[in-house]
């Protein structure tokens, strides 16, 4: 069986790094904020190119941060409404409604899969505080234009760069460096993965970086001092070990990616799928690789039954949930649509040549 993802075999590559580094770790005897994360934040920040980097515990708190962060500064209030991908993870969405916002669901653009910027601005009212960009499946959303129209209707711009590690807008702008405020996830199965749970936020606003750097370790100014109400979302000096090993390793791993995103593209050939679409390569770090197909299903059990395993990113949509029943009244066809024809191709740095070939052989047979 081909798997969807291989992580065994991803961190295989690491293994003589990673152990010493735990080795290290174990023989600091600083396991809480010590200067592995302090590192980490140094060399993340100056990757994406921001002047701050706060290392947290997952992707989601990431999120929440910034928007509690924002409500701290007194940017944000409770009630305010964010605009957000239709079709996102559900991680966006509930990062929203978990920090008292209003998640306001805008379709996505039929063609790349990022939010729809045509129809953004009929869901702008008054109450319109926040946009938060996604760039889903790696691939960066327009970035000139939501700048443009946060600009226009006085909207904070936050990226959920969770998917989008290095990749790199027209301009030299890295993910991350895009907005007011970005959320990166680094969750095992990431561009950058950790070995466990792990977030960071980057930003370039100093009073933001400083108030969620309280927030994420009990709202602590010095010991036994709180500033502010805050929370335990602290990164793990251990993964921020880890991670420091396999940001070193990013640009290569993702310019593997784009490789096989390339022999994918280059080979598959079939009026039964819809290959994804992108301006340019630089700006898709190819997190997943997703096809549509009127047959998806079939397809689906079709490369399973010949040892290809695929996954759907994702298979129901946010407003079809039990837990968001008052998102229900929403009518999102072309979410609904995608959510009924998307499929994910295996792709990850440990996949081989023949691998890639059988899977595009098998896709243009059925
Ligand atoms: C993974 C992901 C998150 C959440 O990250 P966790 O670390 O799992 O909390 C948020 N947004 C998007 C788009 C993601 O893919």
């Amino acid at each position: 069986m081909i798997k969807f993802l291989d992580l065994k075999l991803v961190n295989k590559n690491h293994e003589v790094e990673l152990k010493r580094a735990f080795e290290g770790f174990l023989n600091s005897g600083h396991y809480i904020l010590g200067e592995q994360v302090s590192k980490f934040e140094n060399e993340f920040s100056s990757y994406c190119g921001t002047k701050y980097c706060i290392g947290v515990s997952s992707g989601l708190d990431a999120l929440q941060l910034i928007f509690e962060g924002y409500k701290e500064m007194g940017l944000l209030s409770i009630g305010d409404e964010v605009l957000v991908p239709a079709n996102t993870y559900i991680a966006s969405i509930l990062a929203i409604n978990n920090t008292g916002l209003k998640p306001v669901l805008i379709e996505p653009c039929s063609k790349t899969y990022n939010i729809d910027m045509s129809k953004i601005k009929a869901s702008i009212n008054t109450k319109t505080k926040a946009v938060l960009g996604v760039h889903l499946y790696g691939q960066l959303y327009d970035v000139k234009e939501l700048e443009r129209i946060s600009r226009k209707y006085n909207l904070l711009l936050v990226e959920d760069a969770a998917q989008a590690h290095g990749a790199v807008y027209s301009d030299g702008r890295f993910a991350g460096n895009l907005s007011n405020a970005a959320a990166f996830s680094f969750y095992p199965t990431k561009n950058l993965g950790a070995l466990g749970d792990a977030g960071a936020i980057t930003t370039n606003n100093k009073a933001l970086a400083e108030v969620i750097f309280k927030l994420r370790n009990y709202g602590r100014i010095s010991t036994y001092k709180y500033d502010l109400k805050g929370s335990n979302c602290r990164l793990d000096e251990l993964q921020a070990a880890f991670l420091r090993i396999k940001l070193k390793h990013l640009d290569f791993d993702n310019n593997k990616r784009r490789e096989i995103a390339k022999y994918y593209l280059d080979n598959i050939d079939s009026d039964n799928v819809l290959l994804p679409f992108f301006e340019n390569m630089n700006q898709h770090v190819f997190h997943i690789f997703v096809i549509r197909s009127k047959k998806r299903d079939q397809l689906k059990d079709y490369l399973y039954k010949n040892g290809v395993e695929t996954l759907i990113h994702y298979p129901i949509a946010v407003h079809k949930q039990s837990a968001y029943k008052e998102l229900m009244d929403y009518k999102l066809p072309v979410t609904e649509q995608l959510h009924k024809e998307i499929l994910s191709l295996p792709l990850h740095s440990g996949l081989k040549e023949e691998e890639i070939f059988k899977i595009s052989t098998l896709i243009n047979s059925f």
